[in-house]
């Protein structure tokens, strides 16, 4: 096959004047031809609202890696509100990739994920949601290629069913209340994690308590706080929750020594997710003793193969895990369900519920989300189909989202 990658063709018009022309050949192995990113832009299925901000809708920022074989791979990229939550948007991460990434992969071995990764870990700094979606992609062609799971590709899966919890964040106690009981009744998810911190803390504490008392032992209660408390108020707040009957606080506190002195100090879990920032920070975490469980995120990790060493982390001191998620979409989705599969110790389950929240479809074949869990797919690569159609459709002309007159925004 003729490859047209840039050190082709300026090598062969360099040496055709002196030496024979000679026709390039093709590389040994499939390289990177072509790096495409699309902003997608899906409406909620309601309004999502959290302490750093209120979600009307998701923007996907796909990657699309297309190699020399012909064989190509999907990555995604999402963030929560924009910039309120990290330093990484969806269309900051697509103009990263289109500027900075994408010379640096394009000609390179596709089928060396860890070598290319760390190319580009050598040239471009931070940017850990777009180097994860990136290398989503990479893995999803290269198990497209060999005709395997992501989940074999990184050691191989433990299990193929996993436990997703619920976020109840519509703002509403009753609401609340009967959207658990819902799908209680559709047996999808007997999980309940409640959004808290935007309002008052006794109003906060007394919806925690109503929905837990609602509950019963049908649900387990957990609340994420995303940083909104001072260490004062959480500690006053993990006490009256323990009394309440939930089980986890995610995050109360944004600093990580505060979160170490609130630690055990309850008949409560302690959380850590914002302060997680991959296996630098997760070392930094166990070492202080910081935390009870960690929040895993693919995104947050910098990619699946650091979220590995993120749960190996947490394994070697006796920190539990739990598979977070960014809000995805269905590629974030599924790429955190084939490394999630591949943990040896899950003990909190995991929140892969993003494509749930999102009303429009973009796979060919839905997840099968039955009875409490998600299938962890078992096709090639990540073993999901694009509705190409639906895609092009939701799919964002240029950078700037146009914002609807009701100000909603899709
Ligand atoms: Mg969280």
């Amino acid at each position: 096959m003729m490859l047209d990658a840039p050190f082709f063709s300026s090598q062969t018009s360099t040496m055709s004047k002196t030496f024979k022309t000679v026709a390039p050949t093709a590389a040994p192995f499939p390289v990177v031809e072509r790096v495409e990113t699309l902003l997608v832009d899906l409406p909620t299925i309601r309004p999502h609202k959290l302490s750093v901000a209120t979600m009307n809708g998701q923007t996907l920022m796909l990657v699309k890696i297309h190699c020399s074989d012909g064989v190509v791979g999907i990555g995604e990229g999402t963030t929560i509100g924009g910039l309120a939550y990290g330093g990484e948007s969806p269309e900051g991460m697509k103009l990263a990739i289109d500027t900075y990434f994408s010379p640096v992969m394009v000609g390179q071995d596709a089928t060396r994920v860890q070598a290319l990764m760390a190319r580009i870990g050598k040239m471009i700094r931070e940017n850990r949601f777009a180097k994860c979606a990136v290398e989503t992609a990479l893995l999803d062609a290269h198990g497209r290629r060999l005709g395997l799971p992501v989940s074999e590709l990184l050691g191989g899966r433990l299990r193929s069913r996993l436990p997703v919890a619920w976020t109840l964040a519509s703002g509403d106690t009753a609401k609340d209340i009967a959207e658990a009981e819902k799908m209680l009744d559709l047996r999808r998810h007997r999980i309940f994690k409640l959004k808290i911190g935007a309002r008052d803390l006794l109003e906060d504490i007394a919806h925690v308590a109503a929905i837990k008392r609602a509950l019963g032992e049908r649900g387990s209660v957990r609340v994420d706080v995303n940083m909104a408390w001072s260490e004062i108020e959480a500690a006053y707040a993990m006490a009256a929750l323990a009394d309440a009957g939930c089980e986890l606080v995610e995050q109360p506190v944004a600093s990580a020594a505060a979160l170490a002195r609130l630690v055990r100090r309850f008949p409560i879990a302690l959380m850590a997710d914002e302060s997680l920032q991959g296996p630098e920070t997760a070392f930094e975490i166990a070492k202080a003793s910081g935390a009870d469980v960690f929040a895993v995120k693919i995104e947050q990790s910098g990619g699946l193969f650091n979220a590995q060493r993120v749960a190996a982390i947490a394994d070697a001191a006796g920190i539990g895990l739990y598979g977070g998620t960014m809000l995805e979409g269905v590629f974030g989705t599924v790429a955190s369900a084939q490394v999630f599969s591949t943990f040896v110790n899950l003990q909190w389950g995991t929140e892969l519920f993003g494509p749930l929240l999102l009303a429009e479809e973009i796979l060919a074949t839905p997840l099968d989300y039955s009875e409490f869990e998600l299938t962890v797919p078992a096709g090639s690569g990540l073993g999901i189909e694009l509705d190409e159609e639906r895609v092009a459709f939701f799919t964002r002309d240029g950078l700037r989202k146009t914002i609807s007159v009701a100000g909603q925004g899709g």
